[in-house]
């Protein structure tokens, strides 16, 4: 059966990789909408592509442009948040939900909503809204399919059947580009070396994330609800080669691994065809020629969000949304050159601490949180 997708985020790096995964097995998809913020130009040339039935623009100034680059087809075109909106909510078997950040939370929980299944990379939506999402989905009856790699090969290998034999979820980090820097030398880091991830090719956000390791630890949230675990069932573990994505391990002493190159293809594939597996191009993993697998403790004291994540999740719902936002707006203000590479884990730990709300119940309400963190970093930032 072919299978309706649309890809939320389609210029993005996850986004692109999807479209090379459809391009070696054109027969199993039928692409939906697309969708992008900014880059216009490539959204319409995937659009005409794929022959995609609408695009949805965020940017919405960019509604005239996408007009002009699409007269001709009648490929259906909207912008703004309404328009991601509608996008997501096409009645699509799958939803390929890949924009960075937040912003992605709305579109995603349409998906939700018109009961196709998620392919989620987004992790910041169940960082934000984890409990309502993962509510709205079992209401809907949908599946939440993660395309982050190490959730991914948790999926794979997670005993759903038997979750009480699990003793532990083992997430595996590369350590990100410092991870040898001396804790000295951070304050001096550039936006270049923190956007040079040793093994993954991914957008600025997450690479910048992978650099201060607050990646890990929102992986670690992520991890708690698509597992429904505890977070002091899920212990972090340093593997530079990045070929074991992750592990779990089990009552009796067994742990299973899931490995493989470090390529996104592979995650994206496994959550599109789900249950089922196809072929990839994705070179195949040549263990004797990897040799080497080494694995280390965290340095906490260099990285001191991988113990920070553990009070925030402790303090709920709205310290997770702070501790997100926060990091938003940090990471911008770095990539822009305001700050400090060191100040982002500043900014986050002042901001969260100012924070105030009851716990969200709505999506609005996690956005209206969302709102105030920012204005509490951007004070901090000026
Ligand atoms: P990216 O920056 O390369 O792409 C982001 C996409 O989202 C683009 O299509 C962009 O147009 C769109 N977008 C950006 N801001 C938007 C907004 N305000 N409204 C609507 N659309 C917007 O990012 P990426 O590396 O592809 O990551 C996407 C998500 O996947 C992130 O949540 C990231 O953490 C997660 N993820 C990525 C990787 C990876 O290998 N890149 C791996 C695991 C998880
Ligand atoms: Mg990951």
């Amino acid at each position: 059966m072919v299978k309706k997708l649309s890809i939320l985020g389609a210029t993005g790096s996850i986004g692109v990789n999807t479209l090379n995964v459809i391009d070696y097995n054109q027969s199993e998809f039928e692409i939906q909408a697309l969708t992008a913020q900014n880059n216009v130009e490539l959204l319409c040339s995937q659009a005409l592509k794929y022959q995609a039935k609408m695009i949805a623009i965020g940017n919405e100034s960019l509604y005239k442009k996408a007009k002009e680059l699409l007269s001709g087809s009648d490929i259906k075109i909207t912008a703004g948040d309404e328009g991601l909106v509608e996008a997501a909510s096409l009645g699509n078997d799958i939803v390929m939900s890949a924009i960075v950040g937040i912003a992605g939370l709305k579109p995603t929980m349409a998906a939700i909503k018109s009961g196709a299944n998620i392919a989620l990379a987004n992790k910041e939506c169940l960082v934000c809204a984890g409990n309502l999402m993962v509510n709205k989905a079992s209401e809907s009856d949908v599946k939440i399919i993660p395309v982050d790699s190490e959730h991914n090969a948790i999926y794979q290998i997670y005993d759903f059947d038997n979750p009480n034999q699990v003793d532990k979820i083992i997430l595996t980090a590369s350590g990100g580009p410092f991870r040898t820097t001396s804790i000295d030398q951070l304050q001096f880091v550039t936006k270049e070396q923190a956007l040079l991830h040793p093994k993954w090719n991914m957008g600025a956000k997450i690479s910048i994330d992978s650099a201060t390791m607050m990646n890990k630890a929102l992986e670690v949230i992520e991890a708690c609800y698509l597992f429904d675990v505890h977070h002091q069932k899920i212990e972090i573990i340093v593997h530079p080669e990045s070929i074991v994505h992750s592990m779990v391990s089990y009552i009796d002493g067994s742990i299973l691994a899931q490995l493989g190159t470090t390529n996104m293809c592979n995650p994206i594939s496994y959550a599109l065809n789900w249950p089922r597996r196809i072929a990839t191009t994705v070179p195949k993993l040549d263990l004797a020629k990897q040799s080497k697998l080494s694995f280390f403790e965290p340095d906490y004291i260099k990285f001191p969000v991988l113990k920070m994540v553990r009070d925030i999740i402790d303090n709920g719902m709205v310290h997770q949304i702070a501790f997100n936002g926060a990091n938003e707006i940090a990471v911008d203000a770095f990539l822009s050159n305001k700050i400090k590479f060191t100040d982002i884990i500043k900014i986050i730990d002042q901001s969260v601490s100012k924070i105030s709300a009851p716990p969200p119940t709505t999506i609005d309400e996690v956005l209206m949180i969302d709102k105030q963190i920012r204005e509490i970093a951007l004070h901090y930032i000026t």
